[in-house]
């Protein structure tokens, strides 16, 4: 089943690529792994995926040792800081920085470890209560504040659109975080280039690509519904 899932997904990619006349290559997904177990994230590795997306730190550290050395994996879950530290040796990208705090200390685990973190800033596009993220009036000022630390590099901006019935309900969702990349980018702050949008998931990755997505972080269509359950709180 995760097979076809997967083929599936990738021939929607495609498809979605070739409807928005962009190159395939400018597209990458994340296979979204949280709750699943190993077995399951080898069966799509088998069929050449190479990106893991985990929401949780402790879950994503105990899944690297028992996976291949040459999965890229990135953190795409809200992040707490004081769990900054276990991600440095193991984490390609973190999707999900909110706050300056945060990203101070991202920069201070990095420097330890002598190297720059790829991070993206999360944006509360359409301003839900109950979702983390930057505002979008506060997010050229972050990306100032931010762009000063030398352990961080900003890559772009990631969303979590709204659920919703009707996936084109979000398209202004997405073109929005792609007009504020561009906004800011054009304000040539710190010489930053920011090439990244992590946007679009199972419901709505087509039209994140049709607006602009780099990356699409897509779980249940490629390993089926979570059950939350069995591996307790997520
Ligand atoms: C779980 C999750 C996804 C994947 O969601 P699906 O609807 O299962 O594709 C993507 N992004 C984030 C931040 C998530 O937490």
């Amino acid at each position: 089943m995760i097979e076809n899932n997967y083929k599936n997904v990738i021939e929607r990619i495609d498809n979605a690529c070739r409807k928005a006349g962009r190159d395939r290559s400018e597209v990458r997904l994340i296979a979204v792994s949280k709750t699943k177990p190993a077995d399951d994230i080898k069966q799509v590795y088998d069929m050449g995926q190479r990106i893991f997306g985990e929401n949780k730190v402790q879950e994503l550290c105990g899944k690297v040792p028992q996976l291949p050395e040459d999965i890229e994996w990135h953190l795409i879950g809200h992040l707490q800081q004081n769990k900054v530290k276990y991600l440095m040796e193991n984490t390609a990208m973190i999707h999900s920085v909110d706050s300056f705090r945060l990203a101070e200390t991202i920069s201070k685990e990095a420097q330890k470890h002598n190297k720059v973190m790829p991070v993206l800033l999360e944006i509360n596009v359409a301003e839900e209560e109950s979702k983390f993220g930057i505002a979008a009036s506060e997010a050229e000022e972050m990306v100032r504040q931010i762009s000063a630390l030398p352990g961080v590099e900003i890559r772009g901006f990631m969303t979590v659109a709204p659920f919703v019935d009707d996936p084109e309900e979000n398209r202004w969702v997405f073109r929005e975080l792609k007009q504020l990349c561009v906004d800011i980018n054009n304000k040539n702050i710190n010489n930053i280039k920011m090439n990244e949008l992590s946007m679009g998931m199972t419901n709505d990755f087509e039209i994140a690509i049709e607006e602009g997505a780099t990356f699409v972080r897509v779980g249940t269509a490629i390993f089926g519904e979570r059950d939350y359950s069995k591996i307790g709180a997520m």
